[in-house]
């Protein structure tokens, strides 16, 4: 490979049990540093209203995003709470080139598959102060039925638990503030892993 085909930027890998906030962590990031990419991540996953495709998710559906892995044009792809979820890779490897700090925000399978390719990637887990908070978080964002929320709360020791052998990084969430200075940190490297 040559020099200008080097990759240059870093990739940041940021996961988390639904509800605890990663994605107001994540536009946090973005307003605080500079060339960040979030990379959007395909789903077949009905889109609730207040989602915008392209922004949040790229919607599919499960035969076009079969299509996408048997072309192999995604990074990682994993099945979670019933429905598909996978990177596409262009975006990320474009970021990259450009040196930009390109962040996925996915789910401990595919951060386990992104870190093979990536294996200088950034891991940060964010963690919920108590469990206690993290049911009042996803009760109260209102964009899942009960059930839905049941089956996340249920799902999220499991992910807290497979998160402590995976990820170097463990950031809780009580203060909002406080969590996205721990992130900018880890990712711009203040933080040394001494402290970790
Ligand atoms: P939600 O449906 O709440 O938006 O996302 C559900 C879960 O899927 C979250 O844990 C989220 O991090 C994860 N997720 C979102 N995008 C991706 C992706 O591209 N790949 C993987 N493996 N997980 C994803």
């Amino acid at each position: 490979m040559t020099d200008s085909r080097k990759k240059k930027g870093k990739v940041v890998i940021l996961s988390g049990p639904s509800g605890v906030g990663k994605s107001t962590i994540c536009k946090e990031i973005i307003r605080r540093l500079d060339r960040v990419h979030l990379s959007v991540s395909m789903t077949t996953r009905p889109k609730s209203a207040t989602e915008v495709d392209g922004r949040d998710y790229w919607f599919v559906s499960k035969k076009e995003f079969q299509e996408r892995i048997d072309k192999g044009l995604l990074l990682e792809h994993a099945k979670v709470f019933g429905h598909f979820y996978g990177t596409p890779k262009d975006k990320v490897i474009e970021s990259l080139q450009e040196g930009k700090i390109v962040i996925l925000e996915i789910d401990v399978q595919g951060a386990i598959q992104a870190k093979a390719v990536f294996p200088d990637a950034i891991m940060i887990f964010i963690l919920p102060p108590s469990a206690k908070t993290l049911a009042e978080r996803l009760n109260h964002r209102g964009r899942d039925s009960a059930d839905a929320a049941e089956i996340r709360l249920n799902g999220a020791s499991d992910e807290i638990a497979a998160a402590w052998q995976h990820y170097k990084h463990m950031v809780i969430n009580e203060d909002l503030q406080q969590a996205v200075n721990e992130c900018v940190q880890i990712i711009t490297n203040k933080k040394s892993d001494a402290s970790v």
